[in-house]
């Protein structure tokens, strides 16, 4: 037996993701793949959706590259634009739509020998996350210097919501209003609507959204309720099993003692392959498709969870530990992050791909 760890990535659960988001939003949708498509395979998810996608979004010209390299074509736009003169003429020879968040990327622009006209500009206007983006007092003379280059074939405008999963804050709607405040009058699609936005934020939909950690099938929502599929189940089997007796501590740092005689088996996926280290005892598990939990410490390579209820289970039960019966968003509560980090840490287990 090799070792039985795998991301499977069902490729029909992410078109079903993209048509979900983009026909809540309306207008056309960026399926973002950044950071390998948050550990998805960045080249197999965007072929696999290269029939309906409208473009794709990465964060810098590498991500971009593969894609191009790997034969997506259509629209890829940088989402943390150019770093340099050279990125900014490799960008146009491969004509990738690239963003402009601040000043030394405009200069960037008037400054480099550019062929005339290819070059679609995302020009981020900073509404109140305060990271990247041009202030609103700025916008009109970015716009003006852009406008005056003559590689610059369009304007888009876009700014990036802080707090788009938290549909009790006012945050959004600031955001919002001072992102329509900032742009009023000015020609141009817009963009406003990460998952959180797309998904929350009615008022918010423009002519472009910007959909991630949703395609992916982790809703950041609190209460999801758009039928979203998980797009990864990270899975792998039991290949030992042992009874504790009471007071025997289990694993690094015996942070579980057995009270009573406990069944548990030890699974082939650790820390190593993106499992979360910090996931406590506790944390679900699916066992033969049956609820569980994990015990004591994750390992680097090996991890171990409880079969006390489980008579059935043992040498060779499949084990989810997160997908369409664990929720990814559950395992990050529990190991104190976020479903993204969780989703891009996946590594060093082979992907196998269903349509
Ligand atoms: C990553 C990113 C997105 C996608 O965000 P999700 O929360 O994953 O949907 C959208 N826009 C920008 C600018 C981003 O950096």
């Amino acid at each position: 037996m090799t070792r039985p760890s795998q991301a499977s990535i069902d490729l029909a659960a992410l078109g079903h993701n993209y048509l979900v988001a983009r026909k809540l939003h309306g207008g056309r949708a960026l399926a973002v793949v950044k950071a390998n498509a948050y550990g998805h395979g960045a080249l197999r998810c965007a072929l696999a959706l290269k029939d309906v996608a409208d473009g794709f979004a990465v964060a810098f010209l590498d991500e971009a590259v593969e894609l191009r390299s790997g034969g997506v074509q259509g629209p890829i736009l940088l989402l943390e634009g150019c770093f340099d003169q050279e990125e900014l003429v490799t960008a146009q020879r491969l004509d990738f739509w690239t963003t402009v968040h601040q000043q030394s990327q405009l200069q960037d622009i008037e400054r480099t020998s550019l062929p005339a006209g290819g070059l679609h500009v995302w020009l981020k206007i900073n509404s109140g996350m305060n990271r990247a983006g041009f202030d609103a007092v700025h916008v009109n003379e970015a716009y003006r210097r852009l406008q005056a280059c003559p590689a610059v074939a369009s304007v888009t405008w876009m700014t990036h919501f802080a707090r788009a999963d938290e549909p009790a804050s006012a945050a959004t709607a600031r955001q919002i209003e001072a992102f329509d405040a900032a742009t009023a009058g000015l020609p141009g699609d817009r963009s406003l609507c990460n998952s959180g936005g797309v998904l929350g934020w009615p008022h918010a939909r423009r002519d472009w959204a910007r959909p991630g950690i949703e395609l992916y099938g982790a809703d950041p929502m609190p209460s999801p309720q758009h039928g979203l599929i998980p797009v990864m189940t990270l899975h792998s089997k039991i290949f030992a099993v042992r009874t504790l007796q009471p007071g025997d501590a289990l694993g690094y740092g015996g942070t579980f003692v057995a009270s009573v005689p406990t069944r548990v088996g030890l699974v082939a996926i650790g820390y190593a392959d993106g499992y979360p280290r910090s996931a406590p005892s506790g944390t679900p598990v699916a066992i033969n498709g049956k609820l569980s939990r994990t015990l004591g410490r994750v390992s680097m390579d090996m991890m171990t969870v409880d079969l006390s209820d489980l008579p059935d289970a043992g040498m060779g039960s499949h084990v989810e530990l997160w997908g369409r019966q664990i929720d990814v968003n559950r395992v990050a509560q529990a190991a104190g992050t976020i479903s993204y980090e969780l989703l891009c840490n996946v590594k060093r287990v082979p992907r196998v791909y269903t349509e």
